[in-house]
């Protein structure tokens, strides 16, 4: 079987007759004499395409070396058919595999680390063996994108045993047979089975996105080419709406947000300095020697109103406190009790209000999603206050 794709990586099109096809799951197993389908290899996705004009949706190579086409229609044995790539899906493999190589071969140039994972998902996910922090990340992504602009030629080369022991090839695996050599001059020269660009200056554009510590190394996020185009246009749009709604130069939304955020703590904090006036100023209108309260809130939280309900049980000396504040679908409760033991009517209460929570004898708390009319009811009917 004539392997196209590592003959004419650019190659769109190809004839090819049919030497087998089989039945399988969802579908058929198409084998041919030749095929410029690149199989699902050292961390390239399959490629997709058709195959006189059949779905092909997946392609894997076997343990023979056999190349098997997915399709989702039989096609006919011994005549020849026409093979066409999803070549937007294949460009973008081949820019974002390049990118790949020449990011992990300069940090293994200037580090030493290895490359020990690598994964084509949405974005490049790359795991690599030692310590990065953002800056030397930074550093490495300036100098590979300083290689697309020189436009350096991707050489694919054979060597023989002997010329391989004095090539210093970064591989991930002991390799077996004939090794293909990818050189990236000043950047690169690793052992890989992919696709790649014929000149670094088709890759267009590098980006690491993010990243985080992973076993003794790193785990970073990297796209390429016209990803890499559409991932910042969309960070950008994203951008410049923020920026409109804060009325903030696009590069200065950070500083504008932090402002914001700060200016929201502050406003949350003067709302709790209310709130705790405001129940201070109703505990006052609480007189000593009622039998029990039952008090709906809104916009306390659960410390406020715990306090709030301390207050009247402790201070003003009411034996049974049951307060509420308002949120969605219902109400927080606490209920505290000096006198009724709790415990044995929180399930009761629950149920009759489509509630949850629990507690001890002395104080339960949990939410009930009921209306505070019907809330009220069921605890002066429930309760032996
Ligand atoms: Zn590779």
């Amino acid at each position: 079987m004539n392997e196209l794709f590592y003959q004419d990586a650019y190659l769109k099109e190809f004839d090819a007759k049919v030497i087998s096809c089989t039945a399988c799951k969802n579908g058929f197993d198409v084998v041919l004499e030749d095929t410029a389908f690149y199989p699902e290899g050292g961390g390239q996705p399959f490629d997709i395409g058709t195959l006189n004009d059949v779905e092909v949706f997946d392609v894997q190579r076997d343990k023979q070396d056999v190349i098997h086409h997915y399709v989702k229609e039989a096609v006919d044995i011994g005549k020849v058919v026409h093979g066409v790539i999803d070549w937007n899906r294949r460009f973008d493999c081949m820019q974002n595999h390049s990118g790949e190589h020449i990011i992990s071969g300069l940090i293994h140039k200037h580090f030493g680390y290895e490359n020990v994972g690598f994964h084509m998902g949405e974005v490049i996910q790359i795991d690599i063996s030692g310590p990065l922090n953002w800056d030397q990340l930074m550093m490495i992504e300036r100098e590979a994108n300083d290689i697309i602009y020189q436009n350096i030629p991707v050489q694919i080369t054979y060597p023989n045993n002997d010329e391989l022991e004095n090539i210093p090839y970064r591989s991930k695996k002991e390799l077996q047979g004939k090794v293909r050599i990818v050189t990236i001059e000043n950047a690169d020269i690793c052992a890989c089975c992919g696709t790649h660009v014929k000149n670094t200056g088709e890759i267009g554009l590098i980006k690491i996105l993010s990243f985080m510590k992973h076993k003794d190394g790193i785990r970073f996020d990297l796209v390429s080419g016209k990803r890499a185009l559409e991932y910042m246009r969309k960070e950008h749009d994203a951008c410049k709406e923020v920026s409109c709604l804060l009325s903030a130069k696009p590069l200065e939304i950070h500083i504008a947000t932090k402002k914001l955020l700060d200016n929201n703590l502050n406003l949350l904090n003067e709302k709790k300095q209310c709130m705790q006036k405001l129940l201070e100023m109703k505990l006052e209108t609480y007189t000593q020697g009622k039998e029990y309260v039952i008090d709906f809130e809104e916009g306390l939280d659960r410390v406020s109103l715990m306090t709030y309900a301390n207050a009247l049980l402790e201070e003003k000396k009411i034996p049974t406190v049951c307060v509420f504040n308002k949120q969605e679908n219902g109400y927080m409760y606490i209920i505290l009790s000096k006198k009724i033991n709790l415990q044995e009517y929180v399930k009761q209460l629950n149920t009759e209000l489509s509630g949850r929570g629990g507690g001890k004898k002395e104080v339960i708390q949990g939410s009930f999603q009921s209306d505070a009319e019907t809330i009220e009811n069921v605890l002066v009917k429930t309760l032996p206050f």
